[in-house]
């Protein structure tokens, strides 16, 4: 089935198109650069089998392969000196470009390898998870990880072009487009509210790789965050009173205290989904957020199928690694926040007290 693909345009520094559809690998050479005469694939090994007829569409120019490891695994100094030094043996220089294909901790390496070669070269990313496609892929933050965290290495680098193709995801295992579908659903809270309306109207089961609900959610989702990057390129902030890119961040916080209490072995997308119903209960704690508005956070995760209670980790653990998010500044926590639908706040410094009762409502009890 190939239908025709829709084109969000990213106003960014560099303006770039998205182009979304099934069966669309095609437009891959229309998204790199003119002039590109070499292209180094950055993709990992449990990719392979897609590598070949991915490699055919760009018959006549110099391909060169380079193969990385799975997920995080990738994201270190080590792989990405890899990467270097192959573009380094092929002598690649600033007309050549490379090109992603896999999830978002690919197109992270792959994006970092290409802002810091020759001190950037073009990258155009191919997504292959929900996950990457509404989140990683767009808005040109690339990094690697140290031993001292995640992402903490990296650089801004909008790429040249990205290609969301729905047919990818059909070899996906159905948690992960699940999972994929947190980010999704966040955009429905923080800034398009039909997106929830999608997910409350279709049965979940539905939402299968040729879906076209499916599609337009990440065609949704997609557009959510290119309007959020468009204006404020380099988070720095927003204006009159929104968050400005940090507004993505939403239920982040807590999320990224779970994963790391997980050891990283929660999905980052169901982290996400209890980040959500958190910073819901805690709004409606801190900033009167309606309990009609917080039973539709439970409500839309729950029937994507994420989890809305989690009790893996006491609050005292989760509260420490808060408070050392890179979003906190000085020692005072922040926390993006609804006021209403699509009404995005920041809020600093709430209670202990709020900060522990929203989190009780979340693990049954356990605070
Ligand atoms: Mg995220």
């Amino acid at each position: 089935m190939t239908d025709q693909p829709t084109v969000i345009p990213v106003t960014a520094a560099g303006p770039y198109d998205v182009v979304v559809g099934h069966g669309v690998l095609d437009r891959l050479r229309g998204l790199l650069p003119a002039g590109v005469q070499r292209v180094a694939i950055i993709t990992p090994e449990s990719l392979e089998d897609l590598l070949e007829p991915f490699a055919d569409l760009l018959e006549g120019l110099d391909v060169v392969v380079l193969q990385v490891p799975d997920g995080e695994e990738a994201k270190n100094w080590e792989v990405a000196a890899a990467c270097w030094e192959s573009l380094g043996e092929e002598g690649f220089t600033r007309s050549d470009a490379v090109v992603t294909l896999g999830g978002g901790a690919t197109t992270d390496l792959g994006g970092f390898v290409a802002a810091t070669w020759l001190r950037g070269v073009a990258v155009v990313h191919v997504p292959t998870t929900v996950l990457a496609m509404v989140d990683a892929a767009v808005g040109g933050k690339t990094g690697i990880n140290t031993p001292a965290g995640k992402n903490l290495v990296g650089s801004f680098h909008e790429p040249a072009g990205v290609l969301c193709d729905l047919a990818l995801l059909e070899t996906l295992p159905r948690a992960e487009v699940v999972a994929g579908l947190g980010e999704v659903v966040k955009c429905g809270f923080i800034a398009d509210p039909r997106i929830l309306e999608l997910v409350e109207e279709t049965e979940p089961d539905a939402l299968t790789p040729d879906s076209p609900v499916l599609r337009e959610l990440v065609e949704r989702a997609i557009r959510v965050k290119a309007d959020v990057v468009a204006g404020d390129l380099k988070e720095t902030g927003g204006v009159d009173g929104h968050p400005g890119r940090e507004v993505l961040n939403y239920g982040h916080t807590l999320a990224h205290a779970i994963e790391k209490a997980t050891d990283y072995s929660i999905r980052h997308g169901e982290a996400v989904a209890l980040g959500c119903v958190y910073v819901a209960e805690l709004a409606a704690r801190a900033g009167g957020l309606s309990p009609e508005l917080v039973a539709r956070h439970r409500a839309a995760f729950g029937r994507v199928g994420l989890p809305t209670t989690w009790n893996g980790a006491d609050f005292d653990t989760l509260l420490a690694t808060m408070r050392v998010d890179k979003k906190a500044r000085g020692n005072q926590l922040r926390f993006v926040v609804l006021e209403d639908l699509a009404r995005p706040v920041v809020l600093a410094g709430p209670s202990e007290d709020d900060l522990r009762s929203a989190y009780a409502a979340i693990s049954g009890g356990a605070a």
